[in-house]
């Protein structure tokens, strides 16, 4: 609660000193509604979310004097009750050796930062563990994840920069199911640049873990950026459609003014949110909480 709340620091405050300034010694009257859902929708809140909490005030309050904490309250309410259907918590097939979980997002979202936290994760709860690098492109990545597989002693299945990653997909999964891992967590390569490559290449992936396990991959994880705005819209839609996407990862709460975007993809898509990233350390990847969330946004 400490992180997320420190995290979320940034959009908050931007949300508070706003409503502080709009509703110190004020009546609810039609210029301080507009006002208030100005401050609403710079947050990234969603056109529809900002207009619902000030259609729940001036319902409720109008020409009523009100104080900014009440309006914070309104807030919190309405952004936990978009947000609390799609708090869904990631889970692991037991009886599939391995569970398979593609991680899929645009390069620089935080696809490796999160594998390697997610793997912590797993691994302290007493799950074996293996990484495929199939982000071939970047030698970099190869090189991150290798170093995130140390760190939680999970072992990476990886090949020189520029091979196929669906072959290398394929083979990962063999080794897998041979060592009856009980999870198989697979980057991908998040070039949005060239859309008919990116679709080509992640529906070859999908295609030849099915050769192996029909029901492959179990998990479709989408990293999402908070940093990048309104942008995340458009990445839920493009990778939406590319490759299944069965849950969110929205990266990076910490240390952004735009952490209300996460209420507009909520609203908009309403796709699984299994965890938040609120830092760059192991510990920093957070199951996700809608009334945390929303009281850590309100201020
Ligand atoms: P990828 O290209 O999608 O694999 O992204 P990376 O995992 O390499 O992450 C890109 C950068 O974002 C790295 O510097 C990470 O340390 C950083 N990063 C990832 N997740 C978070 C997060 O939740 N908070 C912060 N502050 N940084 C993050």
């Amino acid at each position: 609660w400490s992180k997320l709340k420190s995290g979320l620091a940034r959009t908050s405050s931007s949300l508070t000193t706003g409503i502080t300034a709009i509703f110190t010694k004020r009546k609810l009257d039609a210029a301080t509604l507009e006002e208030l859902e100005d401050v609403l929708i710079q947050a990234d809140l969603g056109l529809d979310t900002a207009m619902r909490i000030t259609e729940t005030l001036r319902r409720d309050r109008f020409d009523k004097e009100i104080s900014d904490e009440e309006v914070r309250a309104v807030l919190a309410a309405e952004v936990e009750k978009v947000l609390a259907p799609h708090a869904v918590p990631l889970t692991i097939d037991p009886t599939k050796k391995p569970h398979v979980v593609l991680v899929v997002g645009v390069n620089g979202t935080g696809k490796t930062t999160t594998i390697g936290k997610l793997s912590a994760e797993l691994t302290r709860a007493g799950r074996s563990v293996m990484l495929c690098a199939g982000d071939t492109f970047r030698a970099a990545a190869i090189d991150q994840l290798r170093i995130w597989g140390g760190r939680v002693g999970a072992p990476v299945i990886a090949r020189e920069p520029g091979a196929d990653a669906a072959g290398l997909a394929f083979d990962a999964l063999k080794q897998a199911r041979d060592e009856g891992r009980d999870v198989l967590i697979i980057d991908t390569a998040g070039r949005l640049q060239n859309k008919a490559e990116l679709m080509a290449e992640l529906g070859k992936i999908v295609r030849v873990l099915k050769k192996q396990d029909p029901e492959a991959p179990h998990s479709v994880l989408l990293t999402l950026d908070a940093t990048t705005g309104q942008n995340a819209l458009n990445q839920v839609e493009i990778f939406g459609q590319v490759a299944g996407v069965t849950g969110l990862v929205m990266t990076k709460l910490d240390g952004t003014a735009r952490g209300g975007i996460l209420v507009a993809i909520a609203a908009k898509f309403k796709l699984p949110i299994h965890y938040i990233g609120v830092g760059e350390g192991i510990d920093d990847l957070e199951p996700f909480d809608a009334a945390d969330f929303a009281k850590a946004i309100a201020g």
